[in-house]
């Protein structure tokens, strides 16, 4: 199947966040220009300006770009690929920094989606994960960009140290109030490699614990729903209409070009990943070098298995028979013994046409697809 989506990392951040494990280069805005005619290069591998339903351009912080440095990406956009009349164009961002003339530049390329990296309104909270925006700096940005995006949405973080339930109550209030088409939201994580990974190893941070970390993923859940937007995953809500099109690309196993550092892609059934480190990728694509770091074709098991796993995720669940249609597999035979002990514990319902993960399996949901893998 030819692709039709395609994912863009741009890894310059001002800084890097105590928390984060993403792909990023901070305090090196210099290698812009030589990032993006590496990116131009791996780009230019693909055939001749396939059209897309789909574009996401993530990272890192792709709005820190400068203006001219944001208009060429945008300009080597517009010149590998054709966007279909309704693709979806997304863009990640943050307040800080995102100024009119940035919001421009996105705009006047067709770029429809902001996806805007909030995470919290208060001011302590924001300090503790090192973001560099404030409350003030996020309204004024929302006030902006409405003027140019009809559909933006928000990231919040939940279970922060010294996040309580009362102002994670407040914080979805303040999200929901300015009028988000989708919002997502995370529970903090303490990812090895990561300064908040020592910090809390030396008793500096202090992990939120499970129970306060479930009831403020339940009071996402139940205010969001209360707000209108639809639970479609784990992770995403939605004002109906407006579910993220290219994250289903990613759930429902379609194949997806991926460029840039630590950028991962699926085509041909084999999911491969570029060099993570931003120097070693741009160095090995400039010298007309492979960037991948590594790759992995799956057996037809392992992809049913996948699916399985990405469709449980999705509110929706997994139809048997679309399932056994898409992957030659049937959902029984594969977790013949799981199954009914998902089912005995109420983590999992199934109504004969479809299984899904129950709200008591959400809460556990890295768990409970980990004994389906
Ligand atoms: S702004 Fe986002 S991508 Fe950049 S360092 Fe912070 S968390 Fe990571």
């Amino acid at each position: 199947m030819q692709p039709r989506s395609v994912y863009i990392h741009v890894p310059f951040c001002a800084h890097r966040c105590g928390y984060c494990d993403f792909t990023v280069i901070a305090g090196k805005d210099h290698l812009a220009s030589r990032y993006l005619d590496a990116l131009e290069r791996e780009m230019s591998s693909i055939g001749d300006r396939p059209e897309l339903e789909t574009l996401f351009l993530g990272g890192g912080t792709p709005t820190h770009l400068a203006p001219a440095e944001l208009a060429r990406l945008m300009e080597l956009i517009q010149q590998r690929f054709r966007l279909s009349p309704d693709c979806e164009f997304s863009v990640e961002a943050n307040p800080w920094g995102l100024t009119d003339e940035k919001l421009d530049i996105l705009a006047d390329a067709g770029v429809n989606r902001l996806s805007l990296g909030l995470q919290s309104f208060d001011a302590a909270i924001l300090e503790t994960l090192e973001r560099d925006h404030r409350r003030d700096d996020i309204l004024d940005c929302v006030a902006r960009l409405r003027r140019r995006f009809a559909n933006f949405a928000f990231d919040l973080i939940f279970a922060v140290p010294g996040l309580t339930l009362d102002l994670w109550r407040q914080t979805l209030r303040t999200a929901i109030e300015l009028q988000p088409q989708h919002i997502s939201t995370y529970g903090l994580t303490f990812e090895k490699g990561t300064a908040f990974w020592t910090r809390r190893l030396k008793g500096q941070l202090e992990q939120a614990d499970d129970e306060l970390e479930r009831d403020m993923y339940a009071t996402a859940m139940d205010d969001l729903a209360a707000a209108g937007f639809e639970q479609y995953e784990i992770s995403n809500f939605a004002k109906p209409g407006y579910r993220c099109r290219h994250n289903q690309v990613y759930w429902t196993g379609k194949p997806f070009w991926a460029f840039g550092p630590g950028a991962a892609r699926y085509l041909d059934h084999t999911r491969s990943l570029n060099h993570r480190s931003v120097t070693a990728w741009m160095q090995k694509v400039l010298a007309g070098e492979s960037a991948l770091y590594e790759s992995e074709t799956l057996s037809p098991e392992d992809q049913a298995r996948e699916a399985l796993v990405l469709g449980l995720r999705r509110n929706e669940g997994v139809d048997r028979s679309e399932f056994a249609t898409r992957t030659g597999f049937t959902v029984d035979g594969l977790i013949s013994d799981e199954l009914p002990r998902m089912l005995r514990r109420g983590l999992v319902w199934d109504d004969s046409a479809r299984i899904g993960l129950t709200r008591e399996g959400r809460f556990i949901a890295d768990y409970v697809v980990g004994q389906m893998l």
